[in-house]
């Protein structure tokens, strides 16, 4: 098929991917470090690949981790960190639905002595001693390249060509740094006629099926024309294909996408997904672990010599000490390295069509 060709170890690889590295969850002994993932329903990573992956790492560093989602519901978050600090963990890990619950939760922690690593988003205005995500402005520019790039191939000659910006969550500060690293790309084109948006929209909580109707409504308000589409995730690229559907738009023109999940690799084979952002999460779940072993002993020096990177918080005037990993653009083209990365297997993105 098709799709065989374009992932041309289609049916041959073994590797497994994160969503496979199941380790056994009875406690390993070692020091207990908690983990709150934000999420369940706004992207298939955290449950999916984050969750596994951290498992192993920090059982790897000869921690006991506990690992807990928070299911966008900033009332549970707070209420799994408290168990948590009960619990007597000596690290907290924490990916939050919202910056500013995040940072009071943090706060609150390292009240007890706790050392707290924000893990993927920044809570911004708080106090965490350390930060692991990805250069996420750089994301952001991915997806601005991605669409430029998909514009000109499927839309060709079309000027302007009209844009719908559907971005991630404003309680996100990822969200704010994807839409920073788009603009950079976009903006001169909006400036110099090329592209024109017609609206853009921030999308509380990540929500994909909020995502799709307010999508369905900039469409239907634009007279169901669209030369291209913005979405800050592979699950509001899902919600807005969906809608493309209704009106025979999906694949002829580009939609942007990031997390390289199993659903956003398979609509980047058929066509209907341009682009997605691969983000090596492994590698983000193993320095979070190395940082997390160093607090764990107490050693400072071997945890500033993990976090070299710096990330500005705006809101709290201050540096934050950072591990700050690389993202790769993924077009039809390379989705086959996000499979030879082991990330995912050839079996779960390669369908008949
Ligand atoms: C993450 C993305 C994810 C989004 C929604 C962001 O903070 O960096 O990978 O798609 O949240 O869960």
């Amino acid at each position: 098929t098709g799709l065989a060709l374009a992932v041309s170890a289609c049916g041959a690889n073994t590797s497994s991917g994160g969503g496979d590295n199941k380790t056994n969850s009875g406690s390993s002994g070692g020091t207990k470090v908690g983990v709150i993932l934000p999420e369940t329903a706004t992207s298939a990573r955290w449950e999916g690949f984050d969750k596994p992956l951290l498992e192993a790492a920090l059982k790897k560093e000869g921690l006991d981790p506990d690992i807990q989602n928070a299911q966008g519901d900033v009332q549970k978050f707070s209420t799994l960190a408290d168990g948590m600090i009960n619990a007597g963990v000596k690290v907290l890990i924490i990916a939050t639905p919202n910056s500013e619950v995040g940072a009071s939760v943090a706060k609150k922690a390292q009240a007890q002595g706790i050392q707290v690593i924000d893990y993927d988003r920044l809570n911004t205005g708080g106090t965490s001693s350390y930060y692991v995500s990805f250069d996420n402005v750089k994301v952001g520019e991915l997806q601005g390249q991605g669409l430029v790039e998909g514009v000109a191939k499927l839309v060709p000659g079309k000027k302007p060509a009209e844009i719908i910006e559907v971005e991630g969550s404003p309680t996100d500060n990822n969200a704010t740094l994807f839409a920073e690293g788009q603009h950079k790309i976009l903006d001169p084109k909006y400036a110099s006629g090329d592209l024109k948006k017609v609206q853009s929209q921030a999308i509380d909580g990540w929500d994909n099926q909020k995502g799709g109707q307010v999508f369905e409504q900039m469409l239907t308000g634009n007279g169901n024309k669209i030369d291209g589409v913005v979405a800050a995730n592979d699950g509001l690229a899902g919600a807005v294909i969906t809608v493309l559907k209704k009106v025979g738009l999906n694949g002829k023109i580009p939609v942007t996408g990031q997390d390289a999940t199993p659903d956003g690799l398979q609509a980047v084979l058929r066509g209907d997904q341009y682009m997605t952002v691969f983000k090596p999460i492994k590698d983000e779940a193993e320095a979070t672990a190395k940082l997390a072993a160093a607090l764990a002993k107490n050693d400072k020096a071997a945890a500033d010599a993990l976090a070299t990177g710096k990330t500005k918080d705006s809101k709290g005037n201050r540096d934050v000490p950072s591990v700050l990993l690389t993202a790769q653009l993924i077009t039809k083209d390379k989705v086959k390295s996000v499979v030879d990365a082991g990330f995912v297997k050839a079996s779960e993105i390669c369908v008949a069509d």
